[in-house]
């Protein structure tokens, strides 16, 4: 299973999880011109996705979806909340899902994740090719256990880690808007997700994505001091990475070998 990260942040998100002839698109929160031609760069052309899957309906998830459907005739897998906030109107090939529940979509099963966020029934997911597994949640203001459990067994984990609540609080963001991120129902700071990830077992073969890093309220190295720190000298036992907002692709692939002692990847 192979897995790229073309975007990630409050200005776009978009995820390619691939298995054989199955391709996901998680989320379709780029210019439909840019995802076309991330897409592409990665040989997915024009109708051959298999489906895309929805986190939620806010607009840094969904800007590209309307469109980008003209060139991918697949359905929209979504929660029942995430369809009626997104309001498509006849016509829209979807298929509702339920969190909790399993789906196989072509070579992989996709088990969505209620989270806790300022939306209509978000979820993040989990994604199996039978041996490997993805998990991928941003957009969460806290993690449960329903959460912390679909971490735990993760080969490769996506966590947000959204901002650093020393420059939040620091910030120029007006007040309420402050209340609404660190909310229960908002985002996971550098702290949260750092405690999270320290409540893992840091096996050979693991890797960490820090994901939907704020450009005020964070940076990608405060974010990687805080994750290390609170995780301690385990943390050289696996590869933990920020994802970028925009540029370069970042991609991990399940069958690459893990050399020497299990303490790099080969990327
Ligand atoms: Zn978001
Ligand atoms: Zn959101």
């Amino acid at each position: 299973m192979r897995v790229v990260s073309l975007a990630s942040g409050s200005s776009g998100n978009a995820l390619v999880i691939q298995h054989g002839d199955t391709t996901l698109l998680l989320d379709a929160g780029l210019p439909t011109h840019a995802l076309r031609t991330a897409l592409a760069a990665l040989r997915v052309g024009d109708d051959t996705l298999t489906a895309i899957l929805l986190s939620h309906e806010h607009h840094d998830h969904v800007c590209g979806l309307a469109h980008l459907l003209r060139y991918q005739h697949v359905p929209v897998i979504c929660t029942a909340g995430t369809l009626r906030a997104l309001d498509p109107g006849p016509g829209f090939g979807h298929k509702v899902i339920v969190p909790g529940r399993a789906y196989e979509l072509g070579a992989l099963v996709v088990l969505p994740v209620e989270v806790s966020h300022d939306a209509s029934e978000p979820v993040g997911f989990v994604v199996s090719d039978g041996e490997a597994t993805a998990a991928v949640f941003t957009d969460l203001g806290t993690v449960d256990q329903h959460v912390y459990e679909a971490l735990r067994t993760a080969h490769l984990v996506v966590l947000e880690a959204n901002y650093d609540s020393g420059l939040l609080e620091r910030g120029s963001y007006p007040w309420p808007l402050k209340q609404r991120i660190r909310s229960p129902r908002g985002h996971l700071s550098n702290e949260e997700c750092a405690s999270t990830l320290a409540r893992l077992d840091f096996w050979a073969g693991r890797e960490i994505w820090l994901a939907h890093l704020s450009a005020e309220n964070n940076t990608p190295r405060r974010a990687l001091q805080t994750v290390r720190q609170t995780i301690g000298i385990r943390h050289e036992r696996v590869p933990i990475r920020t994802l970028p907002r925009r540029g370069s692709p970042v991609e991990w692939d399940s069958r690459a070998p893990v050399v020497g002692t299990g303490q790099l990847r080969l990327l």
